[in-house]
């Protein structure tokens, strides 16, 4: 066993020659000894170069193996976030049943607080229906035709059941869980895309069907000729706010609603239910219309946000998985009805960030940690308890605008 001298020695010797530009940042894994000795290397070469002092990014309790595997490149530490919880909330779904504690990492004072209280309304009133109307995720390769004629052979071929049925078996023979389930020809000119969706259980998918859309483009490139000129040719589309998504669905499409008694929303959101749905009307309705927003709520990417920071989704997903509508209505016995649609939800329980320790707890604490039984169970769990905390913070945040004291909560809580 090399002695404590020798590896200081030798670490002091890498930072010289990493600060000097002889060894490159993505280098070090390749001279340290171990993995925390080259993320400590990295770390002090960048204060000396940058002549900071970091008192807080190298505490972390991350399996660094796992991470630099898996989730991270040229890793110098951990950024924390606090982490919260709101509940429980009671959640009448197809695969989430009963009570569940929301965990919420946030640096948003009085996210949770306010989470919380729409949970206890939705407590209060019996629980959240949740169900899931569409899944699939999807990639879109580009193709570049000849012309217009060419381009209506190609959208005709790739159309016949038995080229389906090629693309499938050469598709689910790159993946143990994924399946093809359709494929939709969109065309520009001489330039075709195909929206490829797949079912891939319990993983958010976007690695799994990347690879299985490559195999997919070998296959054509082999039997019609056509050439991909990207396996993501943006009609997938990935993290980029578009229609698409909202009309057709990507990851899950998950609904979920309450009605809450009239006197509930006096006690726990002191107003009262017209005034909650004429805010609902004119601001999540009519201004986000003005506006020209996918979205048309009061802040789902809040809670979308802080869920999928905690429980390791891909944080970038809260592009489209935030675009909900919002529903507000008062019934005929003068009760609340309240949804959230959520048209493209992206979640996973297996794959990405959802193998790290703190996000495993959290996922845990959730009942949703891995692989469900069976493949695809614990995902849809995943995507229903989402909805329902969307629906608990938009219930709490539109009351506090319909009574007029959004302002006080914040300076109370968020100062
Ligand atoms: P992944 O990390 O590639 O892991 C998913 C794999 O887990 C599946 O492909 C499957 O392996 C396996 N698995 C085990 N049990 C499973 C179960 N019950 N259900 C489904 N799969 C199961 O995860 P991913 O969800 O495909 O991709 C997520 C990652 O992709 C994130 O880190 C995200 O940031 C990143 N990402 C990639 C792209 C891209 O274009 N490549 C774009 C955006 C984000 P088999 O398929 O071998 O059976």
């Amino acid at each position: 066993m090399p002695d404590i001298e020798e590896i200081e020695n030798s670490e002091k010797e890498i930072i010289r020659k990493v600060v000097a530009g002889e060894i490159s940042f993505r280098n070090i894994e390749k001279m340290a000894t171990t993995v925390d000795s080259a993320i400590s290397i990295r770390r002090n070469a960048l204060e000396e170069i940058t002549k900071t002092r970091f008192e807080n990014i190298q505490h972390c309790t991350l399996d660094t193996a796992i991470a630099t595997k898996r989730n991270i490149e040229n890793m110098i530490g951990a950024v924390q976030i606090p982490l919260g919880v709101a509940g429980p909330v009671k959640i009448s779904g197809e695969f989430a049943k009963g009570d569940f504690y929301l965990p919420l990492a946030t640096t948003e004072g009085a996210l949770v607080a306010s989470t919380n209280r729409g949970c206890s309304a939705i407590y209060g009133s019996g629980g959240a229906n949740v169900r899931i109307f569409h899944e699939g995720m999807t990639r879109a390769p580009v193709f570049k035709l000849k012309d217009v004629v060419q381009a209506k052979e190609f959208v005709d071929w790739i159309r016949r059941p038995d080229i389906f049925a090629q693309m499938k078996e050469k598709a689910e023979g790159t993946t143990r869980f994924g399946k093809l389930l359709s494929v939709e020809p969109y065309v520009t000119g001489n330039t075709v895309y195909l929206r490829f969706v797949f079912d891939t259980k319990d993983a958010m998918g976007m690695n799994m069907v990347t690879i299985a859309t490559e195999a997919i483009t070998h296959l054509i490139q082999d039997e019609f000729g056509a050439i991909p000129l990207s396996t993501s040719g943006n009609m997938c589309i990935d993290k980029k706010p578009a229609a698409i998504n909202s009309i057709l669905g990507r990851g899950k499409t998950v609904i979920a609603d309450t009605t809450i008694p009239a006197k509930i929303v006096e006690e726990k959101l002191k107003c009262r239910p017209e005034m909650m749905a004429e805010v609902n009307y004119r601001k999540n309705l009519l201004g986000s219309a003005r506006a020209g927003a996918l979205g048309f709520n009061a802040h789902s990417a809040n809670i979308v946000a802080a869920l999928f920071l905690a429980c390791g989704q891909d944080a970038a997903h809260v592009v489209e998985g935030s675009t909900a509508i919002t529903t507000i209505e008062v019934t005929k016995s003068g009760d609340l009805y309240c949804s959230v649609t959520m048209p493209a939800l992206p979640v996973g329980t297996v794959g990405g960030g959802t193998g790290l320790g703190s996000q495993k707890d959290c996922l845990k604490l959730l009942g949703v940690q891995g692989p469900g039984e069976p493949a695809g169970s614990n995902s849809k769990k995943f995507a229903e308890i989402v909805a329902a905390g969307v629906l608990a913070g938009e219930i709490s945040l539109i009351a506090a605008q319909a009574a007029g004291h959004l302002a006080r909560a914040h300076a109370e809580l968020g100062r």
